[in-house]
């Protein structure tokens, strides 16, 4: 019989996939004689049954989850449903991977309107155990049933104003009856029945509404971002509950064993006394800093000190941990590793290898490619920065400049389609699709490990929260800071390293990338196999891929280069050409251009490799549209014809499809003048520069979009020819390559054909998916959104590459190309080229590069060493 559920002391941390993260940690804490609460673990497999068997429990897991619970009730020596010493639980969600999307917790389970008057006699603490039972009411009815959270923060505001109080903690145990009355009275009302008084209807409940919040519309829009499957599942801890809202000795924190947010090696935390956990996560009153435990419970503050240096010790790696004390005494919730910014990722993973703790391999395993992103990013211009006066200061949650527009609901804010800053009083996890589309986050409340400031922090995002100086009305779409009041629209600047806010639009700069960067780049550089090239058309984009570790350009669009304004006259008079001869003149008119780019591009290069590829967009993506009447006559004028004519010509060159049109080499076939044009600028600029800079210029030149090889045969005949006229005019010869693209899945069918000719392969990714899948690139994200939520697709095929189908027309052609040319060279070049997962892919196809945006150039790096330091792990 499989085993579904798991006591703490069954498992261990190699069990993450089973257990999830939270379930594996607290099973590894136990293990090491930490004080853990007890409890048991349900599987993700649990999870995964509940779908399959139409969102029901089997019999065989309840079973099992019965016999646990009986178990953990013998370890913790009270019973589940006892109205004189009730045994309380929590219960969890905890996928493999964190996923702040799901449902999180359900404190203080077990609670009926009996055995709350046992817990009140058995603690002495009536106000504690009524305290308990409404906070339990709330979770059950928001978590569980769905019910909104606002009517019961109505009522309990209700009661607080009739008595005065300004703080929970101000009510006393009758005030908290009433607030339970309430809160009873509005599930009923709700509900159309009764809050349930069995616990164990309660417990089951929970358990279910864990695994519905796996599908969730934030855990797939999180799962989605972060690249998890949804064949995961979600496991569900069922924890003894210690209580932190036992009085003033007892209370609650989470607590990095390094800084998040520097990586600076310090405790680094918040806790609240007299408290339960969630009063801290959601930001509602203010917490102190661990270090102010000292001075009131030295002792559990020492005990503390020492098992976050175990635990980091344990796990090598920065913890992250939640721990509750109920009366003087210290339990651990919670332990994983933290999510932390790129900056303090990387001082993190440096720091544990100068330490003695990490290989550099390792070390370089801790750093996700995919959060160098915000590195890479602008921060405010310092000049700027210096002038300007913050109109407000709250914490600096998570690095990097965001400037934009003030939106009041992630809702708008996600639906603005401009650069936006979204501002609320604090952040829930509803927002988080809002937040990701957000430049910035701005809260009023909460501190550095509120929802707001962990999100953020793991999307890279800049964040400042807990500004208290900020008044938010979300329903008046208004922001006032002293007696300015700012509108839903307002520019708006935020600077998540300084906590500082702006309330103006400040101009950004780029960064320079060095220190801990550079060595845990130079750590990558060494691990990894694949190379790394860029995507670029022009010497600044080349200038700064090569700041960022490029070792030369996979794909350099030449078409990017025709559409300057003073070089589109040329190619509109090339195109409109009725005689090769008048054609001709055109070209002759762009040859200086083009070659006069390639040599810039070349130097820019400083003697990497350079593929360059032929043309390839549709004509009429030249000539102006029909509708712009002035354009023509002026382009009439400049070529001496009429506008009729040029109307005339727009329209025979109108496509139905073009994306499946006059391009590419088809471009080429039927005007070779075009091709000959492009071989003597690519080859006459690479004779100049090695002249001019005296190193060797290799150029590597790429026909786009063949389908068949007697095409590239066609297109490469042109080519040879000219260049080998170049080399006789020059006086001179130099190497140089012609290969093709794969990217019309046809050319991967037949790739051992097309290796005859080809001397390498790049993968265009982009129109292989696009022809592959039958989706034009340019229109799928309009129906894609359907796919997701139908469960069709977990992910954009055009981001990600879809390793099922394309992938395999990509290994089949690796395969067949080196069949026939066993040392042709291999790269992909379309934009699945900077994903890390897709990389994890050509890595392992042995693809010998990699080539994408510059930006994303040390992402890729990273990428290709996880890479081959996984690989090399499972030989
Ligand atoms: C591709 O198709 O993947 C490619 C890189 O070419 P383009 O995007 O220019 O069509
Ligand atoms: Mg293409």
């Amino acid at each position: 019989m499989t085993k579904y559920v798991y006591l703490f002391k069954e498992g261990n941390a190699d069990m993450r996939e089973l257990l999830g993260g939270k379930g594996a940690n607290l099973a590894e804490m136990t293990n090491i004689g930490l004080p853990v609460p007890q409890g048991f673990t349900v599987s993700t497999e649990a999870c995964t049954r509940y779908y399959a068997d139409n969102l029901k429990i089997g019999d065989d897991i309840l079973e099992q989850i019965n016999v646990a619970l009986a178990e953990t009730e013998k370890i913790c020596g009270k019973k589940f449903g006892d109205l004189e010493s009730p045994f309380l639980v929590s219960v969890r969600s905890g996928a493999r991977a964190s996923m702040p999307g799901m449902m999180d917790t359900i404190l203080n389970l077990g609670l009926t309107d009996v055995a709350v008057q046992g817990l009140a006699r058995q603690t002495g603490n009536e106000r504690f155990a009524y305290d308990s039972y409404r906070r339990f009411i709330q979770m059950f009815s928001d978590v569980v049933m769905e019910i909104k959270k606002s009517f019961f923060e109505g009522a309990l505001d209700e009661v607080k104003h009739a008595k005065g109080a300004k703080f929970d903690t101000d009510l006393t145990a009758d005030d908290l009856k009433e607030v339970v009355k309430k809160f009873k009275a509005i599930y009923l009302r709700e509900k159309g029945e009764e809050f349930p008084q069995d616990p164990k209807v309660q417990l089951m409940e929970s358990i279910k509404a864990v695994f519905r919040s796996w599908d969730n519309p934030r855990a797939n829009y999180y799962r989605r971002m972060n690249d998890i499957p949804g064949s995961w599942g979600t496991a569900v801890n069922v924890q003894s509950m210690v209580f932190g809202n036992m009085g003033d000795d007892s209370g609650t924190g989470v607590a990095f064993t390094r800084n998040p947010s520097t990586g600076e090696k310090k405790l680094y935390g918040e806790f609240l006394m007299n408290a339960q956990g969630e009063d801290v996560v959601a930001g509602i009153r203010t917490p102190q800093p661990i270090s102010a435990l000292e001075a009131t419970q030295p002792e559990v503050y020492n005990e503390f000190v020492n098992i976050a240096q175990k635990l980091e010790n344990h796990y090598r790696d920065m913890q992250d941990m939640e721990f509750t004390i109920e009366h003087g005494k210290l339990f651990m919730l919670q332990t994983r590793n933290g999510k932390r910014t790129a900056a303090a990722a990387l001082k993190i993973a440096v720091d544990l290898v100068d330490e003695g703790t990490l290989s550099t391999d390792e070390a370089v395993l801790k750093v996700e490619p995919k959060q160098l992103d915000t590195l890479l990013h602008p921060n405010f211009d310092p000049a700027a920065i210096k002038k300007a006066t913050a109109i407000a200061k709250g914490l600096p949650a998570s690095p990097g400049a965001a400037t934009g527009k003030i939106y009041f609901t992630a809702d708008d804010a996600a639906r603005a389609g401009i650069a936006v800053v979204l501002v609320r009083e604090e952040t829930t996890p509803e927002d988080i699709e809002g937040m990701d589309l957000s430049k910035g986050i701005l809260t009023a409340r909460g501190g550095m490990t509120s929802h707001a400031a962990v999100v953020a922090r793991g999307m890279g995002r800049a964040a400042v929260v807990g500004c208290g100086e900020l008044h938010i009305s979300e329903e008046k779409k208004t922001l006032t800071v002293g007696d300015k009041v700012y509108h839903e629209g307002d520019d708006i600047s935020l600077d998540g390293s300084t906590g500082n806010v702006y309330g103006e639009m400040l101009p950004t700069v780029e960064t320079t990338v060095s220190g801990d960067f550079a060595r845990l780049m130079a750590w990558a550089d060494k691990a990894r196999t694949l190379k790394v090239r860029t995507n670029a058309d022009t010497p600044r984009d080349t200038k700064q891929a090569v700041s960022f570790g490029a070792e030369g350009i996979g794909l350099c669009r030449t078409e990017h280069m025709f559409f300057e304004a003073d070089r589109i006259a040329a190619v509109r008079e090339m195109i409109l050409a009725d005689t090769v001869e008048q054609r001709e003149v055109a070209l002759a008119k762009i040859l200086p251009m083009q070659q006069g780019d390639f040599e810039e591009m070349y130097k820019a290069l400083e003697g990497r490799p350079m593929t360059i590829r032929y043309l390839d967009p549709p004509l009429h993506e030249f000539l102006p549209q029909k509708s712009m009447i002035d354009e023509i006559a002026a382009l009439a004028n400049e070529l001496h014809t009429s506008s009729e004519k040029i109307v005339e010509k727009i329209d025979a060159l109108h496509e139905f499809n073009p994306m499946m049109g006059h391009r590419g080499c088809r471009l080429a076939v039927t005007f070779p003048e075009i091709a000959r044009m492009q071989t003597r600028a690519v080859i006459q600029a690479a004779i100049a520069v090695k002249k001019e800079m005296g190193y060797e210029v290799v150029p590597e030149i790429m026909i786009p979009l063949v389908c068949d090889i007697k095409e590239l045969s066609f297109v490469k005949k042109i080519v040879v020819e000219t260049t080998e006229k170049v080399f006789e005019e020059q006086g001179m010869k130099l190497e140089y390559h012609i290969g093709t693209m794969i990217e019309i899945p046809r050319a991967a069918i037949t790739a051992d054909e097309i290796a005859k000719e080809a001397e390498f392969f790049s993968f265009g990714t982009n129109d292989l998916t696009q022809m592959t899948f039958g989706f034009s690139r340019d229109d799928a994200g309009k129906f894609l959104g359907s796919y997701y939520e139908n469960k069709i697709f977990e992910s954009d095929p055009f981001a990600k590459l879809d390793q099922d189908g394309v992938g395999k027309l990509v290994k089949m052609a690796a395969k067949l190309g080196r069949e026939t040319r066993p040392n042709i060279k291999l790269g992909i070049c379309g934009e699945h080229g900077g994903d890390p997962s897709t990389i994890e892919f050509c890595h392992n196809v042995g693809l010998n590069y990699v080539s994408c945006s510059p930006f994303r150039v040390p992402i890729a790096r990273l990428a290709a060493a996880h890479a081959a330091i996984k690989a090399n792990k499972k030989k």
